[in-house]
């Protein structure tokens, strides 16, 4: 299904790009203005608190020294409009929130496909993009797709394009869909007529942030990074503040707790794209199994899976704090050995798991 602008008399070419978006695969598609928008003005506040952590690339600026993310202008002054896509990843297994056993751990729901995310939204929204410029038929068209590495964050765009609407939990929210979606943007020279943002549905309803076991939402729709589950398995090197990992549970690798609370996400779809359909073994994987891979196991494993980006040291750490939250007595035997290990980071986790089982 491809987003219906509700603006009267769409033009040829707006609707030209939203059926090229459905035939290149995607299930949504809408168009965002360049437009100083809130959430991208709050942007240097939520920085400068601290609430982003160790993730430097936030903080990078443009040659006037201004916030690249903080407005489109500064990354892109020649954008003038954005396409922005988005592409269903969910599955039928189960949600994180129904999984009881405790000796195995939790992957985040977007990182079990058989392929990088990246690579298989990417290839859909270059090709996307290049229709666009044949359609447009003027020269000289300039653009500039990306998924996750761009200057402005796909979620505010997604928002103003009326993909969605930005729920309590920061995650874009569909009625019909829920919130199991990949983004990407695409921003071009050429003037769009944009789409209506959707309007928030959230209501009352509190559940994500009354569900978050790390307690990391400041307030409705703001999200401190660095108390995060995602953040701390994921992006944050060495020490996990032993605060925060009991929080943590069985937690390896992101988190999708917020999502599986939210009810626009009870009847959410599963994806039939072949790129996204899931491993199975890492779908509630064994402790065991991640604790005790090799460096070379975990490289051939997770060659094409965004896993890899939680460094194999990182994801051994995070094993240990799973364990250490299991109460499973079983662990002892291999966190004795892990609090051995020559990576000082994981073998002080395995100290501190061990200590809560005994
Ligand atoms: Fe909004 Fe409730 Fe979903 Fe949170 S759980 S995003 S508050 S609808």
């Amino acid at each position: 299904m491809v987003n219906n602008c509700t603006v009267p008399a769409i033009s040829q070419l707006e609707e030209t790009i939203k059926s090229s978006a459905r035939a290149a695969g995607f299930d949504l598609c809408g168009i965002a203005p360049v437009t100083r928008s809130q959430e991208l003005q709050y942007f240097p506040e939520w920085l400068a608190a601290g609430y982003g952590g160790e993730m430097k690339y936030l903080e990078s600026r443009n040659d006037s020294g201004e916030l690249k993310r903080s407005s489109l202008e500064n990354a892109a002054p020649w954008a003038k409009s954005v396409v922005v896509c988005a592409i269903n990843y969910n599955s039928e297994y189960p949600y994180s929130t129904e999984s009881r056993d405790k000796s195995r751990g939790w992957i985040s729901r977007y990182a079990w496909s058989k392929q990088d995310y990246h690579d298989a939204v990417l290839v859909r929204l270059r090709a996307l993009e290049s229709q666009i410029k044949d359609a447009s038929g003027k020269a000289g068209i300039r653009s500039w797709s990306y998924v996750d590495t761009g200057p402005i964050v796909e979620r505010v765009l997604a928002k103003y394009a009326g993909i969605g609407w930005q729920g309590k939990n920061t995650c874009i929210i569909n009625q019909e869909t829920g919130s199991w979606l990949f983004l990407g943007v695409i921003l071009t020279s050429l003037e769009l007529r944009p789409d209506i943002p959707a309007p928030d549905r959230c209501g009352s309803c509190t559940r994500c942030l009354d569900a978050c076991p790390t307690n990391a939402f400041i307030a409705p729709y703001k999200l401190d990074a660095t108390r995060c589950i995602s953040y701390l398995t994921i992006e944050k090197r060495g020490k996990i503040p032993e605060e925060l990992r009991e929080g943590m549970g069985n937690h390896l690798f992101g988190c999708d707790i917020c999502q599986d609370v939210c009810p626009w996400n009870r009847e959410a779809p599963a994806s039939r794209v072949a790129e996204f359909q899931p491993r199975s073994e890492l779908v509630n994987p064994a402790l065991e199994w991640l604790a005790e891979m090799s460096q070379e196991e975990f490289r051939a494993t997770f060659k094409d899976s965004p896993i890899k980006r939680g460094k194999y040291a990182g994801l051994r750490r995070n094993a240990a704090v799973a364990m250490g939250n299991s109460g499973e007595r079983k662990f002892i035997p291999r966190l004795e050995n892990m609090s051995q290990d020559e990576n000082a980071g994981v073998a002080e986790h395995a100290r501190w798991a061990l200590t809560k089982l005994k």
